[in-house]
């Protein structure tokens, strides 16, 4: 059975920030979408309500042992005003998954993603429409129950927030160095690296200081157990354009499967350019640049669309990929990637909600 949207309203809306300024994550809008989940009611009161702080007891057992998970989507405001998602349903499913590997109760896909819609339609004005801006949006779960000892929680809330984003790139992309790392990993097989769970963001902090010291724009992670097949970069999935041919590393357990990701195979499927997932070493990567045949690399994610790699350091080499220019492929998927988020293209997989 279906529950009831309750509405609260606030008394002030707030100042709308202006698009130049946006940035990323530092503006949220008046309302927000939330639920709670106890475990004699299950999951209950869905209300949108002002956006405000929370209070929560000091014991609340994720301030303890982190149970606590979150997806990332966005919203675009297209041409003729309206908004629309990019395949939303599929963040639910990968929420889903990630409460399944965090013990966190299940939630109904279909009935949060229409909370999510009557909460970007309350917030319809906070969808900014300047060159590259959008709405992203944080659904998130954490545990609340007060209580120490270490087991799944018997109580929970389900926030969704909104906060309007500005253009990750200004005019047009750039590429970006990358640092391979070799002494932190993100992910083991059997652990959490496949789900979005905070921890995995909290583990990752340590190399990014190290590679933001040294001027590298991101990592790129290897797997945890020999240090030698290239995972992902930063917080997104990576491909590789060797000689005609897209490569990008096989989902193992360890690592995001990211929606970007699925829509730039399913894209370049449907453009019948060659594309294998596969386990790829960091190796083979730097074999193929000396054989002249890495012509791109690009990382593929929710916050950049695509990002251009232009060079990678690993130990005490670095390589420079398409002398720094923004790869022909790369530069093709982000149009065709974006224009059907904007509404500028047609959609020919159905990806827009
Ligand atoms: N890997 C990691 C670790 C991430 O945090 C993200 C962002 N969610 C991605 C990959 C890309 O996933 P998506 O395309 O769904 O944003």
């Amino acid at each position: 059975m279906k529950q009831e949207i309750s509405f609260i309203p606030r008394e002030e809306l707030k100042a709308k920030p202006d698009t130049a300024s946006l940035g990323f994550g530092k503006y949220f809008s008046d309302y927000m979408f939330e639920m709670d989940y106890h475990n004699d009611l299950g999951w209950h009161n869905p209300r949108i309500t002002p956006y405000e702080p929370l209070t929560l007891d000091p014991s609340a057992m994720v301030f303890h042992y982190g149970q606590a998970i979150f997806e990332g989507m966005k919203a675009y405001k297209t041409p003729d005003g309206s908004v629309q998602l990019f395949r939303p349903e599929k963040n639910m499913k990968r929420f889903n998954e990630s409460c399944d590997r965090l013990c966190i109760p299940q939630i109904d896909e279909e009935f949060l993603l229409e909370g999510i819609k009557q909460l970007i339609t309350t917030e319809k004005e906070w969808v900014p429409d300047g060159e590259g801006t959008s709405l992203y949006i944080r659904p998130f779960i954490f545990s609340t129950e007060a209580y120490l000892g270490v087991r799944p929680a018997n109580q929970y809330k389900l926030l969704v927030i909104l906060s309007p984003s500005g253009a990750y790139y200004g005019s047009q992309l750039s590429p970006v160095k990358i640092y391979v790392e070799e002494q932190y990993v993100r992910a083991v097989i059997g652990g959490v690296g496949h789900v979005k769970t905070a921890g995995n963001y909290a583990a990752s902090l340590k190399a990014q200081k190290k590679a933001d010291a040294g001027g590298y724009a991101q990592i790129l992670w290897l797997d945890a157990k020999e240090n030698k097949y290239v995972e992902e970069v930063g917080s997104m999935n990576i491909f590789f354009k060797i000689n005609g041919e897209v490569v990008t590393p096989k989902l193992n357990g360890s690592i995001l499967p990211g929606v970007t990701r699925d829509s730039v195979i399913e894209l370049l499927k449907y453009w019948n350019i060659p594309v294998r997932e596969e386990r790829i070493s960091i190796e083979e990567v730097f074999a193929a640049h000396k054989r002249g045949e890495l012509e791109e690399v690009f990382g593929a994610g929710t916050a950049a669309v695509i990002s251009p790699v232009g060079e990678l350091t690993w130990k005490d080499q670095s390589i420079t990929i398409n002398d720094n220019q923004i790869g022909q492929l790369s530069q093709d998927i982000y149009n065709e990637l974006t224009g059907i988020q904007l509404g500028k293209k047609e959609d020919p997989f159905n990806w827009t909600v």
